[in-house]
């Protein structure tokens, strides 16, 4: 099992170390941090040291934060063979935004992540459609639409997109109406799982903080949904992560 989108930065997690053993002791192979800031990115390379090959860390701005500077981040970039992605960047559309600042954010980071050839790590929400009119714009890109919110009606839009895009996956599929039918109609070689950690806490732990750990039940949901065995699906869907996130397997 891979998880591959957890917070892990100073903020939201105090013991790493009880984390990381748990994770390993449940089977989990590899955690991709995702960031939200220039704070996460920077502290996502700090962790990442200590468990080399277990943390993998991704470095970004998500569209809710204010402070970016592209010239930190590529600097990042040039340093640090290991990051995996660049992320979680994209659209937010609730409450106060400025889509023209977020726009231009997030085409910068685009434009980062194809230079140094790293997925991308989306956040979209209540953004859909314009998330895609911009993915449009950039065919070398390629990643992973975290935490898809689509809906059946866009699994085809993004797969339009081109072969390099995939669906991620989260705990809300073991208590959200619906959300099965829409992982039921996305290819099974386009879908990756993750935690979001510490936020989207699976059933039956719902009410606590969220831990790579429990990335097992989301793979266990989706292997339900496939009607196969835990093993069969947990093989297809690490397969997708490796190819991904360029993840050299054990
Ligand atoms: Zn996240």
């Amino acid at each position: 099992m891979i998880d591959t989108h957890a917070h892990l930065a100073d903020r939201f997690s105090t013991n790493i170390e009880g984390v990381v053993d748990r994770a390993k002791k449940t089977g989990v192979e590899a955690i991709i941090l995702s960031a939200s800031s220039m704070a996460d990115s920077k502290d996502n390379l700090k962790i990442a040291v200590e468990f080399p090959g277990y943390l993998l860390p991704s470095i970004g701005v998500h569209p809710m934060e204010t402070e970016y500077d592209p010239k930190v981040l590529e600097f990042y970039l040039k340093k640090n063979p290991q990051i995996v992605a660049v992320g979680e960047c994209g659209l937010e559309f609730c409450g106060n935004f400025e889509q023209i600042l977020q726009d231009k954010i997030f085409k910068s980071q685009i434009e980062l992540s194809i230079k140094y050839n790293k997925p991308l790590i989306i956040h979209s929400r209540d953004a859909m459609e314009e998330t895609l009119e911009i993915l449009r714009q950039y065919p070398k890109a390629r990643g992973v639409i975290h935490c898809y919110s689509g809906g059946k009606k866009r699994i085809n839009k993004v797969l339009e997109l081109g072969d390099r895009w995939f669906f991620g996956i989260d705990g809300n599929i073991t208590y959200e109406v619906g959300l099965e039918q829409v992982v039921a109609s996305i290819p099974k070689d386009k879908l990756v799982l993750e935690t979001d950690t510490p936020f989207l806490t699976p059933i039956p732990h719902r009410g606590e903080t969220n831990q790579p750990a429990y990335i097992k039940y989301i793979y266990q949901k989706v292997a339900d949904i496939w009607q196969m065995g835990f093993e069969e699906a947990e093989k297809q869907i690490d397969t997708n992560s490796k190819k991904l996130f360029q993840i050299i397997g054990n």
